[in-house]
C-alpha cells in the first residue's frame, strides 16, 4: 500500500540498519502510546524522551551526516530521509520539527569550507546533538535582505556578534546554531556558528505555546573567531537559500505523515459510528469527501516521492528540483490542509476530543504552509519557471526511481542560487499523453487552453508586477506541474496507484483547475481576453461510477488498517 502503515511496514532499504532504525523509531512511539503522546502535547512537555532515544540509537547522526564526514555507517540519503520525515510527522509535528531544524542548522555547515567545524559538528551529531538555523528576525519576516544581526570587527581580531533572532527552533538545547548576519561596515553577508552554552548567548523565551522550543535569542557581543565563520558574501547568501531548498522539501512530508494518521483515525470513527440505523460512511456526501481526501493524500505522496527522484539526480546542469521542491512546499502542504478539512467535516465533534491524534492534526497541519517562506513567496518563485516550462523545453535523460543508497553530496554543492529563469524542463506533453484515463483527458484540455492563454493573451508587464494577479496564474501553473509529477510517480509506484486511482485523483485536479480558473476570471486585473480563456478552462470531471465505487472500497478498507497503541 502506498500510504504509511507503521504496523505493517515492509523493508525498503538495501541495508538492514536503515530499516531497523526506522522500525525502532516507530516502536518508540508505539510503546509511548497515544495517551502519553497526547498528554505530553497538552502539557507542552519538552520531548527529552525522544531526544534520548535518537541519541542512544544515533538516529540523526546516521541519517544526517554526509558519508565523507561519518564513520562509514552514515549517509545523507533523501529517499531514506523522506520516510523518517513521514514517520515523525505521523506521530506529531514537534518530533518532526526538532529533526527539521537540525537539518536546517546543518545545511550551512555542510555547505561551508570550514573543515574543522564540519568535523566537530559530525562529532556533536554522533554524540546525539541537535542543531538550529538562525535566519529569521522579529522585524523582517521574509525580507532577509534586511537582517540586523551584525558581526562587528573586534580589536584583537575576529568579531563581536550583536543582534537578536526570532522563531529559531531548538534555540534552548542546540549543540550549535548556524546564524545569518552581516559584517558591520561592509554589509557583507555571513553565516557563523554559535554555541548556546557560551555566556554571551542570551535565550529570551519560547515564542510559541508548544512542545517545541521556537526561541528568541540575543547575542550580546558574542565573540566570533575566524574558526567560527562558516561562509561569507555571496556564498553565505546562496547557503541561506540552498539550505531552505533542502528544508522546504521536508515540509511536504510532515503534512503527508499528519494527514495519513488523521485519515486512519477518521475512517475508523466514521465507519463504526451509526446514525439513523446506518454507518456514517453510507452517506453519499461522506463517501465523496473521504474519497477526495484519500485521492488528495495519495497524490501528495506520489508527487513528493517523484520530486525526490529529481532532487537526488540534480546537478549544476539539471536544476529542475528548484521548481519541484517549492511545489512540494507550497502545494503538498496546502493539500494536507484540504485533507484535514474534508476529514474534519466528516468526523465533526470527534475532531475536538483531547485523546485523539486528530485534534493535534487540526492545529499542526496549518503550520507547514507558513514555514520557510509562505505560500505566496513560493508561488512568486514558481512562476519564474513558467515561460521555459511551457515554451522552451530542454532534453534530459529519464530520471529513474532513486531509491538507491547513495549519499546526496550535491545538496551541499548546489552552486549560485541565481539564474532561475534559465532553467529548462522536459516537455510535459508526453507524460500527459501517456494516460488514457478520462479525467486525465479533461485535464489535458484545460492545460491546452491555459497554455494558449499564456501564448495569445500573455500577462502584461504590469500584470506580472501585480502579485495578486500573479498568484492566480501561479496556482494554475503549479497545478500543471503537480499533475505531471503525480503521473510520473504513478508509473513508478506499484500497487494501489493504478488507473482507477489516477482517474480519481484527476477528478479532483480537474475541479481544482476549474476553481483556480474562476479565480483568475474574477481578478480585477484580468483582461477580457484572459477572462474568456478562464471560462473555457472550467470543466466538469468525467463521471465514472464503477471506478468511483472501486476506489471507495479501497478507502473503506482503511477503517481497520491502523490504530495507534493506547
Ligand atoms: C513555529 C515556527 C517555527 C519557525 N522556525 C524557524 C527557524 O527555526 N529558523 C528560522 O530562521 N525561521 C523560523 N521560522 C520563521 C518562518 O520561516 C517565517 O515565519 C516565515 O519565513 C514567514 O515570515 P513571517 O511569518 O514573518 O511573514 P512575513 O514575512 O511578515 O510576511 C507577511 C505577508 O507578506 C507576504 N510576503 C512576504 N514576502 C513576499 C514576497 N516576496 N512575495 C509575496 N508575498 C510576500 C507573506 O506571504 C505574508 O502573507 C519559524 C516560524 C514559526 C511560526
Amino acid at each position: 500500500m502506498i500510504l504509511l502503515n507503521p504496523k505493517r511496514r515492509a523493508p525498503r532499504y538495501r541495508d538492514e540498519r536503515s530499516d531497523a532504525l526506522v522500525q525502532k523509531t516507530i516502536d518508540f512511539f508505539e510503546q509511548k502510546g497515544k495517551a502519553r503522546l497526547r498528554k505530553d502535547d497538552i502539557d507542552r512537555v519538552w520531548y527529552a524522551d525522544f531526544l534520548d532515544f535518537q541519541k542512544r540509537e544515533k538516529l540523526f547522526a546516521t541519517f544526517l551526516t554526509p558519508a565523507a564526514l561519518g564513520s562509514g555507517r552514515t549517509r545523507w540519503d533523501t529517499w531514506r530521509n523522506c520516510e523518517l520525515n513521514e514517520v515523525l510527522g505521523f506521530y506529531g509535528l514537534p518530533y518532526w520539527y526538532t529533526w527539521q531544524v537540525s537539518i536546517l542548522g546543518l545545511g550551512p555547515i555542510w555547505m561551508s569550507g570550514n573543515e574543522a567545524l564540519k568535523r566537530r559538528t559530525a562529532q556533536l551529531l554522533d554524540g546525539g546533538g541537535i542543531f538550529g538555523f538562525g535566519l529569521s528576525e522579529k522585524e523582517h519576516g521574509a525580507d532577509i535582505y534586511s537582517t540586523d544581526m551584525e558581526l562587528v570587527p573586534a580589536r584583537g581580531g575576529g568579531y563581536l556578534a550583536r543582534g537578536d533572532k526570532y522563531y529559531i527552533g531548538n534555540g534552548n538545547e542546540a549543540a550549535l546554531l548556524s546564524v545569518f548576519g552581516k559584517i558591520a561596515g561592509s554589509g557583507e553577508y555571513a553565516f557563523f556558528a554559535v554555541d548556546p552554552r557560551r555566556p554571551a548567548y542570551q535565550l529570551v523565551k519560547n515564542v510559541v505555546a508548544s512542545q517545541s522550543y521556537v526561541s528568541e535569542f540575543v547575542l550580546r557581543d558574542y565573540p566570533v573567531g575566524e574558526e567560527d565563520v562558516l561562509l561569507r558574501g555571496q556564498a553565505a547568501w546562496d547557503a541561506a537559500l540552498n539550505t531552505v531548498n533542502v528544508g522546504k522539501y521536508n515540509l511536504g512530508w510532515a503534512s503527508i505523515g499528519i494527514a495519513t494518521h488523521a485519515l486512519y483515525e477518521a475512517m475508523r470513527h466514521a465507519a463504526s459510528r451509526r446514525l439513523y440505523g446506518m454507518a456514517v460512511t453510507d452517506f453519499p456526501h461522506v463517501r465523496r469527501m473521504l474519497t477526495d481526501a484519500y485521492a488528495r493524500l495519495v497524490a501528495m505522496k506520489l508527487f513528493a516521492l517523484r520530486a525526490s527522484d529529481y532532487f537526488r539526480s540534480a546537478s549544476r546542469e539539471d536544476r529542475r528540483y528548484l521548481l519541484f521542491n517549492p511545489t512540494v512546499k507550497m502545494k503538498v502542504t496546502t493539500e494536507g490542509e484540504k485533507v484535514i478539512d474534508l476529514l474534519w467535516d466528516v468526523i465533526a465533534a470527534k475532531g475536538f476530543e483531547k485523546d485523539t491524534y486528530f485534534e493535534m492534526a487540526t492545529r499542526d497541519i496549518r503550520a507547514l504552509p507558513k514555514l520557510e517562506g509562505t505560500v505566496h513567496v513560493n508561488i512568486a518563485l514558481i512562476v519564474k519557471f513558467m515561460k521555459n516550462y511551457f515554451f522552451a523545453p530542454g532534453t534530459f535523460p529519464d530520471v529513474p526511481r532513486r531509491d538507491d543508497p547513495a549519499d546526496d553530496a550535491f545538496l551541499w554543492d548546489q552552486g549560485p542560487a541565481s539564474g532561475l529563469s534559465r532553467i529548462r524542463f522536459q516537455d510535459p506533453a508526453p507524460v500527459f499523453a501517456a494516460w488514457d484515463q478520462p479525467n486525465v483527458a479533461v485535464f489535458r484540455e484545460q492545460l491546452a487552453i491555459f497554455k494558449d492563454m499564456l501564448a495569445r493573451a500573455t500577462p502584461t508587464e504590469e500584470q506580472a508586477k501585480d502579485v495578486d494577479f500573479l498568484l492566480a496564474v501561479g496556482e494554475l501553473f503549479t497545478l500543471v506541474v503537480y499533475a505531471q509529477l503525480v503521473l510520473e510517480g504513478a508509473r513508478l509506484q506499484p500497487g494501489d496507484a493504478d488507473g482507477d486511482c489516477v482517474d480519481q485523483i484527476f477528478d479532483v485536479l480537474v475541479r481544482d483547475f476549474s476553481r483556480h480558473a474562476l479565480d483568475l476570471h474574477e481578478k480585477p486585473a484580468s483582461t477580457p481576453a484572459q477572462m474568456a480563456y478562464a471560462l473555457k478552462m472550467i470543466r466538469k470531471p468525467a463521471s465514472g461510477l464503477a471506478r468511483y465505487e472501486r476506489v471507495w472500497r479501497n478507502v473503506l478498507a482503511l477503517r481497520d488498517a491502523y490504530e495507534m497503541s493506547p
